[in-house]
């Protein structure tokens, strides 16, 4: 079940990319575990799947001390300053940093495990008021104040976008995401990569893709529908 999931997925984001004329092979497809056992992420490795993501630092350590550390585990959910320092020696990348204050206990904690963290700056393209990140305006200033810290490499940007009936309608947010990464590339900033563009899930990945994604984020076309009504909460 999982397994022809995956391979569905993955098809499809091949397809994207072929439509897009870009190379399958530059796209990472994060599969959304949060909500979900250790026993379906198992599903998921045995069908070939080693990158995961969680979006709470009690769950991706939790999860990280069960299973195999041939792992990669991505942080894509809100985080909080008083719980970097669970996931500082965990977390193959962090892709939800929107403020420097966030960067630089991200910087404490790297110094302490001589550990340089990969990390995305989280935008806000869309501007809802429900969501985090920074404005597409406040983006540039922030990684300027961010660069210098040398336990945070800025390797990219992420987004969130709206929840929409037809993924059609987000090809905007992500394309915004797209130029704004070329802009600040164009800045050759020491220590900033601009190499990875985490945007799209489930609902809208194929989109993404045609737009330049670098990472997608699927949970639901992966695992099924998260239930949040009980204990697993
Ligand atoms: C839950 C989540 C996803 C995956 O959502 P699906 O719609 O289930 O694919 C992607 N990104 C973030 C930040 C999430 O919290």
């Amino acid at each position: 079940m999982i397994r022809t999931q995956l391979e569905e997925v993955k098809k499809r984001i091949e397809e994207a990319c072929l439509r897009s004329g870009r190379d399958p092979g530059e796209v990472t497809l994060i599969a959304v575990s949060k909500t979900k056992p250790v026993s379906m992420i198992r599903e998921a490795m045995e069908a070939g799947q080693t990158v995961f993501g969680e979006n709470k630092v009690q769950e991706l350590c939790s999860k990280y001390e069960e299973l195999p550390k041939t792992i990669q585990w991505h942080m894509i959910g809100h985080l909080q300053r008083n719980k970097v320092k669970y996931i500082a020696d965990k977390a193959a990348l962090i892709h939800s940093v929107d403020s420097l204050r966030l960067a630089e206990t991200i910087e404490q904690e790297g110094a302490k495990h001589q550990r340089v963290i990969p990390i995305l700056i989280e935008v806000n393209v869309a501007g809802e008021d429900t969501k985090f990140g920074v404005s597409v305006e406040e983006a540039l200033p922030l990684i300027q104040q961010i660069a210098p810290l040398p336990h945070v490499k800025i390797r990219g940007l992420m987004t969130i976008a709206p929840f929409v009936e037809d993924p059609g309608e987000n090809r905007p947010v992500f394309a915004a995401l797209r130029q704004l990464s070329v802009d600040i590339k164009g800045k050759n900033m020491n220590n900033v990569d601009m190499d990875i563009l985490s945007m799209g899930m489930t609902n809208d990945y194929e989109v993404a893709v045609e737009e330049g994604a670098t990472m997608v984020r699927v949970g639901t076309g992966i695992f099924g529908a998260r239930d949040y009504s009980a204990e697993n909460r």
